[in-house]
């Protein structure tokens, strides 16, 4: 939420549009929108607003999260028989899924947000799929578990924009839902009316919100058409999620139903815009590739989830030669680790090439600066909110390094951001502090509503384990 007045911020270092200044004073106004950045700042003695002693740099938006499947991380690393894989670790899932009811999802979905903010992320879009009760039907309100989402938002004091999943069909040609995916299924009309309540919700929390069909087997091309045309009778520039290329087999049903990769079927039937964000591309050829990149499209790269899930290598270094614009999300939340995606991202292109520093502008230039600028810009284009940049315009957005902290102690401008990102300490206090919309939500490691938050979590998870054993 925001403040009713005002506010004035003096930080010692900012990573601004135009580089790194110091000294510098950030007005924000009171809707959290930096109305003025001034370097070189002399301010009086007796300054009555915050003074940052960190370095800031821009909040970390996180493109892509399944809230509830948090509670069930670290849960799925058990061998199964016969060799584990993605199919398996989504029939465990939906086991996991019947259970959870809407004051677990508001419960986990607090806590996930915190520990975000806490990570350096200060935006996240849910692609969020849990529509209904446990039997299947509708809640009185149709849109209950949406609204938990931005209760969490709320509570945590994170951005969101809410990507409502469209989820109809178990598999590629209209297959019958299966009885796992029961919380998750609308028609067109129910989904419209879901959209129709999200936009109210979004206005009245003053968050954002946008639709997720949720793959290509989920829904048929006239539910695509269909839910676009919906939003964009309410919203036309609100962006659109998809998972699309995240397994070799999704890949090969698509081949098998349509004669065409899915990547290749979305391109030539959509027109993939700069308000799309695809999700997963991680099994693209060349063609492909250059047609996401030149669309302005940007793609959600979940490097620990895709790992975690044996999905395969997202082909970074082409998509980066043709200039794709790329954001980052923790998915699954295996980790949940703004810095760990982009050092992640960087080391598979790293052991693949054999070789270093390969995910850079140009010769002689900062490793983290490239992953860190790339992937917050794209990632507030792909939540269809204004951030990314520290800049006049813009939401305040931003987290404060902590110059004094052992990653950091003696390093400047760039290099503090290779650092954050490359010299990584288990029990990281390289942040200091974390602001969304001109409000500190993180001080020193800690969240402002910690415990209440906690409190609740251990509530719901101890809940859930008995309902689950
Ligand atoms: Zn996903």
């Amino acid at each position: 939420m925001t403040s009713t007045t005002e506010k004035h911020i003096f930080a010692k270092q900012v990573l601004t549009e135009a580089g790194w200044a110091s000294d510098v004073l950030i007005k924000v106004d009171c809707n959290g929108v930096i109305l003025e950045l001034k370097p070189d700042a002399e301010i009086e003695a007796n300054f009555s607003g915050t003074r940052l002693q960190g370095a800031l740099i821009p909040g970390l938006p996180n493109s892509h999260s399944h809230a509830f499947q948090w509670a069930m991380a670290g849960l799925g690393e058990k061998s199964g028989k016969g060799g584990d894989s993605f199919w398996t670790w989504r029939q465990a899932m939906y086991g996991f899924v019947d259970a959870i009811q809407p004051e677990d999802l508001q419960a986990i979905a607090s806590a996930l947000y915190m520990q975000m903010l806490k990570a350096g992320y200060t935006s996240v879009g849910e692609f969020h799929y849990l529509h209904h009760n446990t039997n299947g039907s509708a809640y009185d309100n149709p849109a209950e578990m949406s609204q938990r989402i931005f209760e969490s938002a709320r509570e945590s004091g994170i951005g969101l924009t809410l990507l409502p999943v469209f989820y109809r069909y178990s598999g590629f040609g209209e297959q019958a839902p299966n009885a796992g995916q029961k919380r998750f299924i609308h028609d067109q009309q129910a989904y419209a009316g879901l959209i129709d309540h999200v936009a109210k919700l979004s206005e009245q929390y003053q968050q954002s919100f946008g639709i997720a069909p949720h793959s290509l087997r989920a829904v048929n091309h006239q539910d695509l058409s269909f839910a676009i045309e919906h939003l964009n009778s309410i919203d036309s520039k609100a962006p659109i999620h998809i998972h699309i290329a995240e397994q070799m087999k999704e890949v090969n049903d698509c081949l098998d139903f349509s004669g065409k990769r899915p990547v290749e079927w979305l391109m030539e039937q959509q027109q993939v815009s700069e308000r799309w964000c695809l999700v997963h591309a991680t099994h693209m050829t060349a063609e492909e590739i250059k047609a996401v990149a030149d669309s302005k499209a940007v793609i959600a790269v979940c490097t620990t989830t895709e790992a975690n899930l044996g999905d395969g290598l997202f082909s970074m270094l082409e998509y980066k030669q043709n200039a794709g614009r790329w954001s980052v999300g923790s998915d699954s939340h295996i980790s949940v680790d703004a810095t760990e995606e982009l050092r992640w991202l960087e080391y598979q292109q790293r052991l693949a090439q054999q070789s270093r520093t390969l995910l850079v502008e140009a010769e002689h230039s900062s490793n983290g600066l490239w992953l860190w600028q790339q992937a917050a810009t794209a990632g507030a284009q792909s939540l269809g909110q204004k951030a990314g940049v520290i800049k006049v315009g813009n939401q305040a957005d931003f987290i404060e390094l902590n110059t004094d902290s052992f990653a950091l102690l003696g390093k400047e401008q760039n290099q503090l951001i290779d650092a954050f990102i490359f010299n990584h300490q288990l029990s990281n206090d390289a942040i200091q502090s974390v602001w969304v919309k001109g409000q500190c939500q993180v001080k020193e490691g800690g969240h402002m509503h910690e415990d209440a938050i906690r409190k609740n979590y251990q509530k719901s998870i101890s809940r859930l384990r008995q309902c689950i054993n």
